[in-house]
């Protein structure tokens, strides 16, 4: 293929890559995407059908304003495309009464008037049947919490796109970038592009695109686990909040039965595997099995039958587990959009629009000092 010559050239096509390409393509620009594999694929960040969405906010209350921008800009999206990607079901905050999970979501919602209910663990179990949590736990229920469906909000924002006019190429990895004197060249292992700025949303790999970054950037393993109950109508949406959940076997969360069979389950920080994505097992085992079901054995009511599905996925932590949302320090041609941890798809539409203004404008009126890279020197 000859060189092409672009505006801006967006690196990865995932959850942020693709809500940056569609929001750079609406507003005029001539954008090209790269992905290295499919549109929509199970080796990164985005896959596993569903992510949670949690008005409040216990990892950190200057996130609740960026999440209220987040789910208007899901529905925004979802009428533009007449495609349903959000599903307010309903979210839990569980956890001890004196804990940072029951303590700081219950604060998010008082700081920033978000309607809730508090339950203990008693009534929780008795309004949502499917729940058996400890009767002495703490819960903030919030009713327009929920999940957005992940694959098809990457597949709706490639929509948008090329309906805008951007284009995507699937199956093309880049291999190596340099600054040129205006802009960057990039090499893919299919032909080498010129762009005047280059937007980096390559989740678990960015640390490998940014050498200089990779310190800031470590991939780690997770696995998620679908598991069909004996009553699967109190798993429903309309009768099974989302939710997380602090127990003393670990950090866990879930999602009621959608799309695929079964309670979906995952254990944060699960089994605290880290390193870049190609040392990182990609196959789920019986010890992932296990420690997903220490969950369901426990602290769900229903007997649960057979495994459905196991799926592995890479968070990408920073040292402070907030995002890096920033013009890279050493070359203002380059944006980066990466760190996003185990929380970040819930903010993707909104994600897509900070990067778009910072590739165009070099600014955007959503508040992210918080995420600026300079935090860590
Ligand atoms: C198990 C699990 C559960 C989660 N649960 C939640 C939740 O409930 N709520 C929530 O808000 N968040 C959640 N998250 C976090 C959220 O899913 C991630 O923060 C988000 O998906 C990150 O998106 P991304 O675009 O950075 O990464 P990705 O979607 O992985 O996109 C990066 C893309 O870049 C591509 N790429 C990489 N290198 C190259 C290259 N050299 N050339 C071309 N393409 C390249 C990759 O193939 C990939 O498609 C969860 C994450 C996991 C793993």
């Amino acid at each position: 293929m000859a060189d092409q010559t672009t505006d801006v050239l967006v690196i990865g096509v995932g959850g942020m890559g693709s809500a940056t390409i569609a929001a750079l393509a609406e507003r005029g620009v001539d954008v090209i995407g790269i992905e290295r594999y499919d549109i929509a694929h199970a080796n990164g960040s985005s896959h596993g059908n569903t992510r949670i969405v949690r008005r409040p906010q216990y990892e950190d209350l200057s996130y609740v304003p960026l999440v209220e921008a987040a789910i208007e800009r899901w529905h925004e999206i979802e009428s533009a495309i007449d495609t349903r990607l959000y599903h307010a079901v309903g979210s839990l905050d569980i956890g001890p009464r004196d804990g940072s999970i029951f303590t700081d979501s219950k604060r998010s919602c008082l700081e920033h008037n978000i309607p809730h209910e508090v339950l203990d663990g008693s009534a929780l179990n008795r309004r949502f049947s499917g729940y058996d949590v400890p009767p002495d736990h703490r819960a903030v229920y919030q009713p327009d919490g929920g999940f957005v469906r992940c694959e098809a909000a990457i597949i709706a924002n490639v929509g948008r796109a090329h309906a805008a006019g951007g284009t995507i190429r699937a199956r093309e990895r880049v291999e190596y970038w340099s600054a040129a004197e205006s802009g960057v060249r990039v090499e893919t292992d299919r032909a080498t592009y010129h762009a005047e700025t280059m937007v980096v949303t390559a989740g678990a790999w960015t640390g490998q695109l940014l050498e200089s970054l990779s310190g800031l950037l470590e991939p780690e393993r997770q696995v998620m686990g679908w598991f069909q109950p004996a009553t699967p109508s109190e798993y429903q949406p309309n009768a099974f909040p989302v939710f997380v959940c602090d127990v003393p076997e670990g950090h866990y969360y879930g999602f009621p039965i959608h799309e695929t069979p079964g309670v979906k389950l995952g254990r944060f920080n699960h089994r605290s595997e880290t390193g870049v994505p190609s040392t990182l097992d990609h196959t789920p085992d019986r010890t992932d099995e296990s420690l997903l079901r220490s969950f369901t054995d426990s602290y769900l009511s229903a007997e649960i039958g057979p495994t459905q599905r196991l799926s592995t996925c890479l968070f990408t932590n920073t040292p402070d587990e907030d995002f890096l949302l920033d013009i890279h320090p050493d070359h203002e041609s380059v944006i980066v959009g990466a760190g996003f941890s185990g929380h970040g798809f819930k903010f993707a539409s909104v994600v897509g629009d900070i990067l778009a203004s910072l590739a165009l404008d070099g600014a955007t009126e959503h508040p992210i000092d918080p995420f600026a890279i300079d935090r860590f020197d």
